[in-house]
């Protein structure tokens, strides 16, 4: 079943200045069904009243009958204020966020949550508060709003830009789950950074807001804010000072002799140990390659907008195909990178200019030491693989046990260590191999394995003795030639070590008792930390939501996975 969905442009403040709508209408894919909510096999709307705590009727669906598209009611007075609109406006905005990462030319596949349900319970009004967050033990997606003396309310469900970065975060944690638990900045940061660049990704989507921008800038998304800023309007009624949550057109680095200073008088040189600031230099570098390729187009075809689009594609296979390479454990903005550059060489062997960007802007910001740090091979081939069952490799445990300990030296297992083989992913994305040319599908068998590693606590932790990081190998095996167009391993030594030390030393607090919200598990003298990612809001820094709790034991609505309704009750409970 389809329907047809309102859908926020962007946010409504960016719509007005731009003399845009506020939304537009988006055609869903077969989904198993809809209900009223919405509420959809995938993801289900709970509106919570905050004067009751209670919950609230969900937009009432409307069955398509004959017709094509089935649709939500919405009254049209209520505009975009109205708890229906917001409702359906959130869902539509999240699942079209899904569909982005599912395309065939991106990671090609069906999509699967972290926290191992089918469904992703999305509260668009959860309560006041600056802020919004994924949260994988509740399952849930939480929107909040900002009221203020003599202005609107604003609302996260009404910003693209915000629904798009926290659903981002949501299917990483579906991709690469450790990144949920790690003590790497860099690995939290990846969340972060990817999360903006999707919702820069969504931006590229909407054809209105494309030429709208373009025709103000002539053609160009060098200085053009309306793609760069990330939630201009939520950024803005949090710190009036800000003109957006986080710009993404930023000179933001990990050089530690850099003095220069952005347009708001804050250091560009970013802080190692915070995951959002950090995250600006990643996300920096890969925008600036992203105008350099629109750039590298003429701009009378430009000024259209389907350069943008065209381009912004290549950009998504880019950033989005290499989540699937990245291996299991902790990860360096050098993981990913050299993740990219697998995926995009395996893709595109001939054509290497954005892959020469991608470089040159990763050692520029010292996102890594040089060039050299970036060397992948792909496509190589690796004899024993020849007479390998790879369909027996994907489907069988025991066999992708027995391959992984045959071959420990290739895939970096260290002697004697005990490791774990990931679920293996069958995979088929469309390849655009020559310009011009109709794409082909590529089938690969993505193999992981990972295993847990000690590192002493450094010098100045609060804590005692060693703690345990998880760490990796991932595979990824062409399924009709049987080479092997990628094998990465994390590098998780030097600075990324030390940089853990001092994101613990964070993460203890400033009395060094752990008050941070920090979970730690301890036993003989080893730790490791847990659901640090818990801390990723949208933005760093909150005083806590203020959202009603219900008086009466409030009753999930048709469709919707009782048990985990039950456990963000819980939970909303407990945070407030
Ligand atoms: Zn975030």
């Amino acid at each position: 079943m389809k329907a047809k969905l309102p859908m926020m442009l962007d946010d409504p403040q960016t719509s007005k200045y731009a003399g845009l709508p506020d939304f537009e209408m988006f055609e869903t894919r077969d989904e198993d069904f809809f209900l009223d909510g919405p509420v959809s096999r995938r993801v289900a709307v709970l509106d919570f009243d905050a004067a009751t705590g209670g919950v609230l009727p969900g937009a009432r669906f409307v069955d398509p009958g004959k017709r094509k598209f089935g649709s939500y009611d919405c009254p049209a007075e209520e505009g975009i204020l109205g708890r229906s609109f917001q409702q359906v406006s959130a869902f539509a905005t999240v699942l079209r966020t899904m569909y982005l990462y599912e395309e065939p030319d991106a990671l090609g596949r069906r999509l699967t949550w972290a926290f191992g349900a089918p469904q992703l319970l999305l509260v668009p009004r959860a309560g006041e508060d600056p802020n919004a967050f994924y949260e994988r033990e509740s399952h849930s997606l939480q929107l909040f709003y900002i009221t203020r003396p003599d202005k609107p309310t604003v609302y996260a469900c009404l910003s693209r830009d915000i629904i798009a970065h926290e659903t981002a975060h949501a299917i990483l944690d579906g991709i690469a789950p450790d990144l949920y638990n790690s003590l790497t900045p860099q690995s939290l940061a990846l969340h972060e950074a990817i999360a903006d660049l999707t919702a820069l990704l969504m931006s590229f989507r909407s054809g209105a807001l494309r030429k709208a921008v373009l025709k103000e800038t002539k053609g160009s998304i060098a200085d053009s804010s309306a793609f760069s800023m990330v939630a201009p309007e939520f950024g803005q009624a949090r710190d009036p000072g800000m003109r957006y949550l986080r710009s993404l057109l930023n000179q933001k680095t990990l050089n530690r002799e850099d003095k220069t200073l952005d347009e708001h008088g804050i250091p560009n040189r970013v802080n190692r140990f915070e995951p959002h600031s950090l995250s600006e230099a990643l996300s920096g570098a890969l925008y600036t390659v992203m105008v350099k390729i629109h750039g590298s187009l003429a701009t009378d075809y430009s000024a259209s907008g389907k350069a943008l689009f065209v381009r912004g594609e290549r950009f998504k296979r880019m950033i989005l195909r290499a989540l699937d390479y990245l291996p299991p454990g902790e990860v360096s903005f050098g993981d990913y990178g050299r993740a990219i550059l697998a995926a995009d060489q395996a893709a595109h062997p001939k054509d290497g200019q954005e892959r020469q960007w991608i470089c040159e802007e990763f050692v520029r910001r010292a996102l890594v030491e040089n060039e050299a740090a970036l060397a992948v091979e792909t496509n190589v081939r690796y004899k024993p693989l020849a007479k390998v069952d790879l369909q027996t490799l994907a489907d069988s445990d025991w066999a992708a046990y027995q391959f992984a300990d045959k071959h420990r030296e290739f895939l970096n297992i260290p002697a004697g260590v005990p490791f774990r083989v990931r679920p293996r992913l069958d995979t088929t994305k469309l390849y655009y191999r020559t310009r011009g040319a109709k794409p082909e599908p590529i089938r690969e068998l993505i193999f992981k394995v990972s295993w847990d590693q000690e590192e002493p606590n450094g010098t100045g932790t609060p804590f005692a003795g060693k703690r345990q990081i998880t760490i990796g190998t991932t595979l990824a095996i062409d399924w009709e030639t049987r080479l092997v167009r990628a094998r990465l391993t994390s590098q998780w030594q030097g600075e990324q070590q030390s940089d853990r030390d001092e994101m613990l030393k964070k993460l203890a607090g400033p009395l060094g008792d752990g008050r941070s919200g920090l979970h730690v598990e301890e036993s003989n003298g080893l730790m490791r930390v847990r659901s640090t990612a818990r801390m990723l809001h949208v933005a760093g820094g909150s005083s806590g939501p203020k959202q009603a709790q219900a008086s009466t034991r409030p009753i999930p609505p048709p469709g919707v996975d009782a048990g985990a309704f039950y456990d963000l009750c819980e939970h909303r409970r407990r945070s407030s």
